[in-house]
């Protein structure tokens, strides 16, 4: 079975076909660069960190755009998130976004979350946010008043096709801000008359002002993917109206379809409740990082569905951690027995057997809309049978070779949720421990046992003891 994911447009699980083979857009709506992120970014960017890695995994050639929103998302009273964050750090405004945005990006390498291949920020794409306007406008489906324009949600019959609401139900209980002269109160602003006090604000056809907060990943999206492009990620709370809005626009404009598959994650509860900068009940995730390693937080966030809700807890959070010590060790283990008998995994490793089923476990799960839970069972399952195998008297190495081969493809390259042991600086002493003993073993044969020896006995003073067997050489840290 090929890759299925679940399309929140149709409600249900579809094949996964790109719009051009081969390739995939992904759009992402990125951060609110106003405060240090939480655990709640943690769990939508770690969770697309997967879906990118997976998609690179499977051969696809990916480009994954992720937005920086520095102007335009209110709060409730109106007020601009970054104007909030520029009063309370006593900062210009773009101080804040580029304090911010480096301290999400700080905050994401940390979590071992690749970085997207484009982060355009909403106000550097002013120019490209007015020209859909003026088509919108042209095409009847924009209205001027005052200075700010409006869509027309009447204008647009798919309004709610997303999020499978209707007009008529959402028009009733409707309540609009009184200051705002729309024609519907579900007309939402595509650009904003800024006061005179208002910070960041652009000239437009309009007069000044600045865009409205949906109409920045309309624009950033068609500019760097086309359209339509393939996926459309984000948190399942900006459903409504943010996503919602973004097919509105892209179709009113451009009339060629948006994203064909909307993939929206589930949000990180604490006592059954969102985790949210508004509600307060928010962790950073610096906060976290000072508590569990990256791979701990990871795996906290993998454990769980995407789609699901995950409560965080810190029995979960303990779970996690004491999970991630587990794989890292068997693959600790592993990289250093495989080393010491010079066997390098990467060459002509040809998979079959035990590590073959649990790679196809692995496919067969994130195949199916990315069960990454049931991947790490199996990768749980493998690091088992690793800790099993090693202790036997002749350990099979070929068997070895193919779980470390499965072990870093998707435990470390895709999942990023066991380290690199072969490939890190960690990993390097075992290496070069190896390299020193294949050295040895050429003198031996070359029959120059003087320098052969001295490589043993400078081992021997580092604290390494070198035994030799009938399969060749083999090392342990003396003690
Ligand atoms: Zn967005």
């Amino acid at each position: 079975m090929g890759l299925h994911v679940y399309n929140v447009l149709s409600r249900a699980k579809e094949e996964f076909q790109p719009v051009v083979p081969g390739r995939v857009g992904m759009y992402v709506c990125g951060p609110t660069v106003y405060d240090h992120p939480h655990l709640g970014h943690a769990k939508t960017y770690v969770s697309f960190d997967v879906v990118n890695r997976y998609l690179r995994f499977l051969g696809y050639r990916v480009r994954y755009v992720q937005n920086i929103t520095d102007v335009g998302h209110l709060l409730d009273s109106g007020e601009d998130r970054i104007e909030r964050g520029a009063a309370r750090d006593k900062l210009e405004p773009m101080e804040v976004v580029e304090k911010y945005t480096w301290s999400y990006f700080d905050d994401m390498d940390a979590l071992g979350v690749h970085r997207p291949d484009i982060s355009p920020r909403a106000s550097g794409h002013i120019p490209e946010q007015i020209e859909i306007i003026e088509r919108m406008m042209a095409k009847g489906h924009a209205y001027v008043v005052d200075g700010s324009v409006y869509f027309s949600v009447d204008s647009y019959p798919g309004y709610g096709r997303l999020s499978r609401r209707n007009l008529e139900e959402m028009q009733t209980g409707a309540r609009g801000d009184p200051r705002e002269q729309k024609r519907n109160q579900l007309d939402f602003a595509l650009w904003k008359r800024a006061e005179p006090a208002h910070l960041m604000q652009w000239p437009s056809p309009w007069g000044r002002g600045y865009p409205g907060w949906h109409i920045e990943c309309t624009a950033m999206s068609a500019k760097y993917l086309g359209l339509p492009y393939d996926i459309h990620g984000g948190g399942l709370d900006n459903l409504f109206p943010h996503n919602e809005s973004e097919i509105a626009q892209a179709d009113a404009a451009f009339g060629t379809g948006y994203a064909k598959y909307w993939l929206l994650t589930g949000s990180l509860n604490v006592d059954g409740v969102k985790m949210s900068k508004s509600l307060g009940n928010f962790v950073t995730i610096k906060d976290a990082l000072a508590d569990a390693d990256a791979v701990a937080l990871r795996l906290l966030v993998l454990n769980g569905h995407y789609r699901s809700p995950l409560a965080y807890t810190r029995d979960a959070l303990e779970a996690a951690r004491s999970g991630a010590r587990r794989l890292a060790l068997a693959s600790e283990k592993l990289a250093t027995f495989l080393l010491s008998r010079g066997v390098d995994s990467d060459d002509g490793t040809v998979l079959n057997g035990e590590p073959a089923e649990t790679r196809d476990r692995c496919v067969e799960a994130m195949n199916d809309d990315f069960n990454t839970a049931q991947a790490i069972g199996a990768l749980f399952d493998a690091a088992h049978r690793v800790n099993v195998l090693l202790a036997e008297p002749t350990p099979p190495q070929e068997t070895l070779a193919g779980f470390a081969l499965v072990l870093r493809g998707l435990g470390n390259q895709v999942l990023g949720v066991i380290p690199n042991h072969g490939r890190s600086l960690e990993g390097l002493t075992p290496h070069l421990i190896g390299l020193l003993l294949a050295l040895r073993t050429e003198l031996r044969t070359a029959r120059d046992f003087a320098r052969a020896d001295r490589i043993r006995d400078e081992l021997s003073a580092a604290g390494i003891t070198v035994e030799d067997h009938p399969d060749g050489p083999r090392w342990r840290i003396s003690g």
